[in-house]
C-alpha cells in the first residue's frame, strides 16, 4: 500500500472506503440494514474535515431524528482531532427551524416566532372555522388539519391549492380556510410543523439572494435515510442543491428502499429512486456486507422481503462470521402468556450477563406495550418506553382512570378537576373557578359543591343544566359500579360522557391509537373483581416513577427502531390483524401490506444476534375469546432458519404441514367471535357464562362456540389449569365464578373464563 490509512478510515471496507472518500459529485450509497450507511455518513464527515475539504459551518447534515444527530455529534468528536465546531446537523425540521429564524423578517415574522404544536393548530382552525359559520361538528377541525399537512408534506403554499384540492370539505371552502390560516399565523407570529420546511422553501423562492447565500455556505451536504423523505424535503434539498451544475453538487444521499415505512406520513420512496435522474453523473455505490447480523437473521429478513414487488434488490451477505441462533417463533396462549415468556428469557439473558440496555421489545401499535410494562413492575425489571409516555401515563388513559376515581371516591376533587370538562362541557375556567370557590367556602368536596350549586341560581342556567346532568350521571356509574365487573363499567362510562365519541370525532391517527389504549385499558381490568381492587392496583403501578435507568429494556414501536441496532430483538404481536395491522390488510391493492412488509424487514434487521417472534394465538376482546390467525408474514420466513417453540399452554399443535401448508396453525378451531355492539355483546357475555355451544345472536349463528378452554360446567374437586396461577381444584362454584385452590397459588376465587379443564 503506498500511503497508510488514516485511523478513522482503517475499519471501513472497500466499497465503505470509496463513498467516504468521492467526496465531490452526487453520491448515492443504496444498501440494504446494517451495511453502514449511517457510519458512511458519519466517517465522510470527519474525512471532509480532517483533510480541510471545508469547514464545520460548510456541511448539513440531515438526520431522522434529533438522537441520531446527537449520536452522530459525539461520533464526529472522537474520529475528529481539534474539532472547533460543529456541522449543521438535526432533521431537515430542525435545521428549516434555524434557517427561518435567520430570515425570520421576509417570512413575516420576528426571529422569536412560536412552533406550534398539533393542539395548538387544531385551537386556531377552530376560531377560524367557527368565524366563518362553519359547523365544526360536521367538518372537524382535525380533518382539516391533515388535509393541510398533507398539502405541506408536498410542498403546496395556499396559491398553489385549488378549491378542488380541498374536496368537498367546509362545501369547498378548504383552500380559502388555508390562506387564512397561514394569515393567522403571522398574526401570531407562528409557524406549525409544515412551516417549517414550507416557509423555508417560500424563503427560497422569493429571495434568491438569501438562496445563493446557502449555495455559498454549504459546501457539502448530506442526508441520512432518504427512502423516508417527502415531497416537501426534496423540494427543499434540491433548492439548496441548485448552486452548482446538477452533476457537480456534493450532495450525498443514503437509503434502503426496503426500509420505506413512512408512506403514510406522506414520504416518497420514488425520491430516492429518482436520484440519478436529478444529479446525472451521479455515482452509485453498493454496499452488500452486513455488520449487524448473524446470518440466520439476514437470511430471514432477505427472504421476507424478497414477497414484495417493485424493489430495486439488493444483495446482504452478512460479515458476522456466524449462523448463529435460528430466529424462534413461539405461540402462545395470549399476550399475558406472551409477557410473561419474554419476560423470562430476558431474565435469563440477564442472569447470563447480558445487559438490559442490549435488548429490546418492539411492537407494532402502543397498545400492546402495556402487559410488557406491568411484566416488567412485577418482576422488577428496568425498562424505558421510548418515543412516547408509559401506559399509564397516557393522557387518555389518566382520564379514564380520573373518571373511575371520582365514582369511587365522590371527594377526589384532583380527578374531577381533570376531566369536569373534559369531553368539553362549556364549563371554562371562570366557571371551575367559581366552583372550586364554593367548596372552599363551604368546606366540603367539588363534587358536593356542585350538587348545592346546581340548586341556585349561582351559575348560568346551561351550565346548571350541564353540571346537574353530569351529577346524576356519577350518580348512576356509583349505582352501577355495585354490580357491574370494573371492565364493562369503564366502558360504560367512557361512552355515556361522551369520551368516545370526543375521539370519533377526532378523525386523526393519533385518536385511534387512543381508543385502541382504552380497549387495552378495559381489557386490562378484567382480571379485577372490584372498582377499589383495581384503583389500588392502578395506584401502585404509577406511583412507581422509576428514574432514567442506566441499563433498562426499551420498549418501543417498529417505527421508532428504524437506524438502531440491539443484541435481542423480540418481535411481538405476529397476528393478522394486529401485525400486519387490520388497516394494510383492508386496504384494497398491495401498497398497505407492502408496507407492513418493509416495517417487519426493519424489525428483523435491528437484531444483532438473536430475534425472537411471538404470535399469539387468542387475544381477549370485550371478555370474549377471539382466535387469532398467525401473521402471514410468519410463512415467508426460510424454514431453515426457523425454530418454532411450544410454550406448552398454546391451543393445539402446529402441525408442521406438507409442502405448501402453512407452518404455523391457521385451523380456527372455535370460530371467531365477532365484535358486536353493546347490548349484543352483553347477551354473548351471558351465553358464554351459561356455557359451551354454539351462540347465536337474534336466531343468526355468530360462533360455533365462544368459550375457548373453560368448558363452563365445572365439577366440585375438578383439575383445572389457569394460565396465571397453574394448576388446582374447584372448591367452591358461585354462578361463573369459582373458588379454586391452586397448588403453587393458593386459594384464589377466578373467572370460569379464564380457566382450563387440567
Ligand atoms: P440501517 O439500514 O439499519 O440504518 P446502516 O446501513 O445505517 O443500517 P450502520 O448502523 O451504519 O448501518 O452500521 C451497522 C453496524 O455495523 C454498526 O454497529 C456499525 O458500527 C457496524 N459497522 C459498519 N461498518 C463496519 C465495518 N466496516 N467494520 C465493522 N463494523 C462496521
Ligand atoms: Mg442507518
Amino acid at each position: 500500500f503506498a500511503r497508510r490509512a488514516p485511523d478513522y478510515l482503517a475499519g471501513l471496507n472497500a466499497e465503505q472506503r470509496l463513498a467516504v472518500e468521492t467526496t465531490d459529485g452526487p453520491l448515492l450509497v443504496l444498501a440494504g440494514a446494517g451495511t453502514g450507511k449511517t457510519r458512511v455518513l458519519t466517517t465522510r464527515i470527519a474525512h471532509i474535515l480532517n483533510t480541510n475539504r471545508a469547514w464545520p459551518s460548510q456541511i448539513l447534515s440531515v438526520t431522522f431524528t434529533n438522537k441520531a444527530a446527537r449520536e452522530m455529534k459525539e461520533r464526529i468528536e472522537k474520529l475528529v482531532p481539534r474539532l472547533e465546531a460543529m456541522p449543521w446537523m438535526g432533521t431537515f425540521h430542525s435545521i428549516g427551524a434555524r434557517i427561518m429564524r435567520q430570515h425570520a423578517g421576509l417570512l413575516g415574522l420576528t426571529s422569536a416566532f412560536t412552533i406550534l404544536d398539533t393542539d395548538d393548530q387544531v385551537r386556531l382552525i377552530k376560531q377560524l372555522l367557527s368565524a366563518e359559520g362553519i359547523d365544526e361538528k360536521r367538518w372537524p377541525a382535525k380533518l382539516f388539519a391533515s388535509m393541510m399537512d398533507g398539502w405541506k408534506n408536498k410542498g403546496l403554499l395556499p396559491k398553489d391549492v385549488s378549491p378542488a384540492d380541498s374536496g368537498s370539505y367546509a362545501g369547498g371552502r378548504g383552500a380559502k380556510l388555508y390562506a387564512d390560516y397561514q394569515a393567522r399565523l403571522k398574526t401570531l407570529n407562528a409557524a406549525d410543523f409544515g412551516d417549517l420546511l414550507l416557509e423555508c422553501i417560500r424563503l427560497f423562492r422569493e429571495n434568491p439572494d438569501v438562496l445563493a447565500e446557502y449555495h455559498r455556505k454549504f459546501k457539502y451536504m448530506l442526508v441520512d435515510e432518504y427512502q423516508d423523505s417527502n415531497t416537501a424535503q426534496y423540494l427543499w434539498l434540491q433548492l439548496l442543491a441548485q448552486g452548482r451544475a446538477a452533476n457537480e453538487a456534493n450532495i450525498c444521499v443514503v437509503g434502503d428502499d426496503d426500509q420505506s415505512i413512512y408512506g403514510w406520513r406522506g414520504a416518497e420512496v420514488d425520491n430516492i429512486l429518482r436520484f440519478e435522474k436529478d444529479f446525472p453523473g451521479a455515482k452509485v455505490i453498493k454496499l452488500e456486507r452486513n455488520y449487524r447480523s448473524t446470518s440466520n437473521i439476514l437470511k430471514a429478513a432477505s427472504n421476507l422481503i424478497a414477497f414484495n414487488e417493485g424493489r430495486l434488490g439488493k444483495t446482504l451477505q452478512t460479515d458476522v462470521g456466524e449462523k448463529g441462533e435460528p430466529v424462534s417463533v413461539t405461540q402462545v396462549w395470549d399476550s399475558e402468556e406472551e409477557a410473561r415468556t419474554v419476560g423470562e428469557e430476558i431474565e435469563q439473558f440477564h442472569r447470563a450477563g447480558e445487559s438490559l440496555n442490549s435488548m429490546a421489545i418492539l411492537v407494532r401499535a402502543s397498545f400492546q406495550m402495556r402487559e410488557f410494562e406491568e411484566r416488567f413492575i412485577t418482576l422488577g425489571v428496568n425498562y424505558r418506553v421510548v418515543g412516547g409516555p408509559r401506559f399509564y401515563e397516557r393522557k387518555e388513559i389518566r382520564d379514564a382512570i380520573a373518571y373511575l376515581r371520582v365514582v369511587a371516591q365522590p371527594a377526589d376533587d384532583l380527578a374531577l378537576d381533570r376531566i369536569i370538562n373534559t369531553p368539553k362541557r362549556g364549563l371554562g375556567d371562570s366557571t371551575v373557578q367559581l366552583l372550586h370557590g364554593a367548596a372552599r367556602a363551604a368546606r366540603v368536596p367539588l363534587l358536593s359543591a356542585i350538587r348545592m350549586l346546581v340548586e341556585t341560581e349561582e351559575l348560568k342556567p346551561k351550565q346548571r343544566t350541564t353540571l346537574r346532568s353530569l351529577v346524576s350521571q356519577f350518580d348512576d356509574w356509583a349505582f352501577h359500579a355495585q354490580n357491574l365487573p370494573p371492565f364493562e363499567l369503564v366502558e360504560k362510562i367512557l361512552e355515556e360522557s361522551g369520551y368516545i365519541d370526543m375521539l370519533s370525532a377526532d378523525k386523526s391517527l393519533e385518536s385511534e391509537g387512543r381508543k385502541e389504549n382504552l380497549k387495552e385499558l378495559s381489557r386490562s381490568m378484567e382480571e379485577f373483581d372490584t372498582l377499589g381492587g383495581f384503583l389500588e392496583h392502578i395506584a401502585l403501578v404509577m406511583d412507581r416513577d422509576s428514574p432514567e435507568a442506566k441499563d433498562a429494556v426499551t420498549i418501543m414501536t417498529l417505527h421508532g427502531a428504524k437506524g438502531l441496532e440491539f443484541d435481542t430483538v423480540f418481535l411481538t404481536g405476529w397476528e393478522d390483524g394486529t401485525f400486519p395491522s387490520q388497516r394494510s390488510m383492508d386496504e384494497s391493492g398491495r401498497a398497505g401490506l407492502e408496507e407492513e412488509r418493509r416495517l417487519a424487514y426493519v424489525g428483523i434487521t435491528r437484531g444483532r444476534k438473536r430475534v425472537r417472534i411471538s404470535a399469539a394465538q387468542n387475544r381477549r376482546i370485550h371478555g370474549l375469546w377471539q382466535s387469532a390467525i398467525p401473521s402471514r408474514f410468519l410463512d415467508e420466513l426460510p424454514a431453515d432458519v426457523v425454530e418454532v417453540k411450544d410454550t406448552g399452554s398454546a391451543y393445539g399443535g402446529y402441525g408442521y404441514g406438507g409442502r405448501g401448508a402453512s407452518r404455523f396453525d391457521k385451523s380456527d378451531p372455535f370460530d371467531s367471535v365477532y365484535e358486536t355492539p353493546g347490548w349484543q355483546r352483553a347477551r354473548a357475555q351471558q351465553a358464554n357464562r351459561r356455557g359451551p355451544g354454539p351462540l347465536t345472536i337474534d336466531g343468526e349463528l355468530v360462533a360455533r362456540s365462544v368459550d375457548i378452554g373453560s368448558g363452563s360446567a365445572y365439577g366440585m374437586g375438578e383439575r383445572v389449569f389457569h394460565l396465571k396461577f397453574g394448576y388446582g381444584a374447584v372448591v367452591a362454584i358461585e354462578g361463573n365464578k369459582l373458588t379454586i385452590e391452586f397448588e403453587k397459588a393458593g386459594r384464589k376465587k377466578v373467572l370460569d373464563s379464564f380457566i382450563k379443564k387440567g
